[in-house]
């Protein structure tokens, strides 16, 4: 079956699938925080919410699914996933992350788990030389994402991966940016996979979630225990509506990556911008291993401007896109990583970064490229 037929048809096409009779297309939500135990004389699938929902079920099944893992997990928010997997870590542990994972990924590392002594050394993850040199005797996991935010380095998986595996590590990978469409670490050797389901497995920015996929059943009851013992977990309505975001995936991002795909050299041959970054550009230094370890270059990319004033004035002035953090919604919008995702780094660390204040992230969504180019070319005038 092909990926976009499984996004359509993955088991839970009908109310059958959770024990209902009707036929109706899609899942019930159930909307319950308790479960009848009838006479007590036999355990039940379901006793408590938080513990387990058969709406909540089903989307982790699929998303299990999609990304070929053994279990999956649904939580309150990406941030939650991220640091309810975390949590199946240990104080003394050490990890090595990508230098630039999410912001919020690294707030949570530097203040909550640094509390609880989790140890974490920043690398910048496009260097295996790197990787390899950060990994000491108590490091346990490797948490990697790519395209990285905001400036869509590429990450080498399968051979971070190979690096993880030799020395005994877990490798943890972000995959928001690209979803299972496009990108499925657990099939090159992952352990587990976390997602920012607001994003575009989501699709409409009209909810906050977040997914993990644990490759082996022993990892999800490791991250069960997490899901269940703190507790972040979604409600019915928003699985409901992750798991319809899901059936148009397919259309979705192909449309938003063939925007970006003509948004991106058209920007780079503007006279007032001085840098592109998307890894679907022939001269993005990770194209080619993006190519051979996804099936697509996804619908976010970054652009630097000659000068501070034509950043402001873009995102002041631009009509189709809201000066707004997230992505991966069907409206376009720009970020300003400044001001926005990264503004509680370090100035100096920042810059090293390359993070500079006339960079503006572009999540590409469903307007028609032409459009968005004449409004672009307005705003960078
Ligand atoms: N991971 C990535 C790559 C993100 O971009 C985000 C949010 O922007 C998160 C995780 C956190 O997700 P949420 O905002 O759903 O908590």
């Amino acid at each position: 079956m092909k990926r976009g037929t499984k996004l359509i048809h993955n088991g839970f096409e009908t109310d059958f699938s959770v024990g209902g009779n009707t036929g109706a297309l899609g899942v019930p939500i159930y909307q319950t925080s308790t479960f009848d135990q009838g006479d007590l004389s036999e355990h039940r699938e379901f006793d408590y919410a938080r513990s387990g929902n058969p709406t909540r079920k089903a989307l982790e099944e699929i998303i299990a699914d999609l990304e070929g893992g053994a279990k999956g997990y649904a939580f309150g928010s990406g941030i939650a996933a991220v640091s309810s997997v975390l949590g199946i870590l240990s104080g003394g542990d050490h990890i090595v992350a990508a230098e630039d994972i999410y912001g919020g990924s690294w707030r949570i590392l530097n203040t909550f788990y640094k509390r609880w002594n989790l140890e974490v050394t920043p690398v910048d993850t496009t260097d295996l030389g790197a990787v390899k040199r950060a990994i000491r005797p108590n490091t346990k996991a490797l948490f990697l994402e790519t395209p990285s935010n905001p400036l869509l380095k590429i990450t080498d998986l399968a051979g971070c991966i190979k690096i993880a595996q030799e020395a005994g590590l877990l490798t943890i990978v972000d995959n928001t940016f690209m979803t299972p469409y496009l990108q499925r670490p657990i099939e090159l050797g992952a352990d587990i996979v976390v997602h920012s389901a607001t994003k575009f497995l989501g699709g409409h920015s009209d909810v906050i979630f977040g997914l993990a996929v644990t490759r082996t059943e022993e990892l999800g009851k490791r991250v069960y225990q997490m899901q269940n013992g703190f507790g972040a977990v979604p409600g019915p309505w928003d699985t409901w509506l992750v798991m319809r975001g899901i059936k148009t995936l397919r259309v979705r991002l192909e449309a938003q990556e063939a925007g970006a795909r003509k948004l991106a050299p058209w920007l780079k041959a503007h006279k007032n911008v001085d840098a592109v970054f998307y890894p679907g550009l022939p001269d993005h230094p990770g194209r080619g291993i993006n190519e051979a370890q996804s099936s697509g270059a996804g619908a976010v990319l970054s652009f630097k401007t000659k000068t501070t004033e034509q950043a402001i004035r873009f995102l002041g002035t631009v009509k189709y896109a809201a000066a707004a953090v997230s992505l991966g919604g069907v409206e376009t919008i720009a970020s300003y990583p400044v001001k926005m995702s990264h503004a509680s780094i370090p100035e100096a660390e920042r810059l090293r970064l390359g993070i500079t204040d006339t960079l503006i992230r572009i999540s590409v969504g469903l307007e028609d490229p032409e459009d968005l180019i004449e409004d672009f070319d307005e705003a960078l005038k």
